[in-house]
């Protein structure tokens, strides 16, 4: 392709993306095509020559987007978003365009250093301590895993790294049995073994139990195990609770524990001073990490890791073959060794258009009001007779069910609201998913999409109860 019918293309292509935004509340929600039935429609083996973009664009339309679920729609309130915005996708289309490969700081110094000013700024405009650094990730898993293998390294002095974990003492790893599932992922790859992965009992809230970790931890210091770390919650994924970030840091430096927090959702709610609270003590922490690519209009994928010793990071990550060797080094950051993969995209620019163009007070605007719709959305299920709240909310997640005053068996209740929830989602309106509190049966609604109004939310509210009413009756 030359760039004249590149120019035509794109130009087309930048239409069907703002009709798509223009008329996104049409699509259904979640995509309702069968399991197989793109497959079917694709041929068996690659073409044998080119074909045209016309026929391209119009396979996309004909077999793709049925079978997309839309996550930028504002009748998405399921999972954690993936929201996103105009000047992310500008600078996404912009990165595109300069497909750069930005591993190290000599393949594109403008990237390296507006990675690290972006950070310094989300440091400031979370209320991080200013002397820690930050490296954009492609997820929270992987920056958990990142912050699980530094914590590993330093405590061995660098000699698993050296000589593998063979001989060394069984280290142990923390986190409440509301923690994320990366958590798990992480413990299994970084060879530490799931069977040293405990998983600490939770208050009534939800959050961590510190005595309950506290007993653990001499437990195992009893045995001649290594307490290693500590991953704490900051919005966990299940219901948004919030592990006690002080007591854990102040136990976890009389142990010599690293504690890594993972706010992958929560920590967009940190623009807003008002929930400092949630990371107060953090200075006592060891890394933290969130997604501005959940909640913070920027898109998927961007990860914020911030890490409090970066050169225990780059000393358990840094490689040096002779190809890469450069004469900045050691003047610059090289974030190839702040992270896992060599290779990394353009990531910050995206960041840079989001910030600056929403300003942080355009952003702090935005949260607010998803905090409202949430506060808005919970007073409608405290005030329907058949309907409750699971959890106290503490952010934009309302964690409810359908309780017909009638009905009082537990397994009944669980049928009945999953039959409510498939039952929401195929008719492609709105879509939400669940969670399990206590054994119960738990709708989640999450109230972030980048355009969500309170029209949005009557919606979804409506269609509930509707909804609710005829699978009461369907029996
Ligand atoms: C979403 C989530 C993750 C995983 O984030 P990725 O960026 O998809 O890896 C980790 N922890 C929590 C609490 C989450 O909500």
């Amino acid at each position: 392709m030359k760039s004249d019918e590149f120019r035509k293309y794109a130009h087309d292509v930048v239409d069907w993306i703002a009709d798509y935004y223009d008329n996104i509340e049409d699509y259904p929600v979640k995509s309702q095509v069968q399991p197989g039935e793109i497959l079917q429609k694709l041929p068996a083996s690659a073409p044998r020559w080119g074909e045209s973009m016309e026929s391209i664009l119009n396979d996309f339309n004909k077999i793709i987007v049925p079978g997309i679920t839309h996550w930028q729609n504002p009748n998405f309130h399921a999972y954690f978003p993936a929201n996103a915005s105009f000047p992310s996708l500008l600078a996404e289309m912009l990165t595109a365009g300069l497909a750069t490969q930005c591993m190290i700081w000599d393949t594109s110094p403008a990237a390296a250093e507006l990675e690290e000013q972006m950070m310094n700024w989300l440091k400031e405009m979370t209320g991080l301590p200013a002397d820690w650094s930050g490296v954009i990730q492609d997820g929270a898993s992987n920056a958990t895993l990142t912050a699980l293998l530094t914590a590993r390294e330093r405590k061995s002095d660098f000699q698993v790294n050296a000589k593998g974990l063979m001989q060394g003492p069984d280290y142990r790893v923390y986190c409440s049995s509301e923690a994320h599932s990366s958590v798990e992922k992480s413990v299994k790859i970084a060879g530490l073994g799931r069977s040293n992965l405990i998983k600490i009992a939770v208050d009534e809230f939800l959050a961590m139990d510190v005595d309950a970790l506290e007993r653990q931890i001499l437990a195992d210091l009893n045995q001649g195990l290594q307490p290693l770390c500590v991953v704490a919650a900051v919005g966990t994924t299940g219901t948004t609770a919030i592990d006690p970030i002080k007591k854990l840091a102040q136990l976890c430096a009389k142990y010599g524990v690293w504690l890594h927090v993972d706010a992958a959702f929560a920590g967009t709610a940190l623009l807003l001073p008002e929930y400092r609270w949630m990371i107060e003590g953090i200075e006592l922490a060891d890394s933290f990490v969130f997604n501005p690519h959940k909640w913070m209009f920027t898109h998927f994928d961007c990860t914020a890791y911030f890490v409090k010793d970066s050169e225990s990071l780059v000393k358990t990550f840094e490689i040096l073959p002779e190809y890469l060797k450069t004469s900045s080094r050691g003047k610059v950051k090289d974030y190839r060794d702040w992270g896992i993969p060599m290779g990394r995209r353009f990531r910050a620019l995206k960041l840079w258009f989001v910030i600056r163009s929403f300003g942080l007070e355009g952003l702090q605007e935005k949260i607010r009001h998803h905090l409202q719709l949430a506060q808005d959305f919970e007073s409608w299920v405290e005030a329907h007779e058949d309907f409750e709240n699971l959890v106290k909310r503490t952010l934009n997640l309302v964690c409810f069910r359908f309780h017909p005053q009638e009905i009082h068996d537990e397994k009944i209740l669980n049928q009945l609201n999953e039959k409510l929830e498939h039952q929401i989602n195929s008719n492609g309106d709105i879509f939400l998913t669940h969670t399990k509190i206590g054994g119960k049966y738990t709708l989640r609604m999450v109230i972030s999409q980048t355009e969500v109004e309170l029209r949005h939310i009557e919606k979804a509210w409506r269609t509930i109860v509707q909804t609710g009413a005829e699978v009461l009756k369907q029996g």
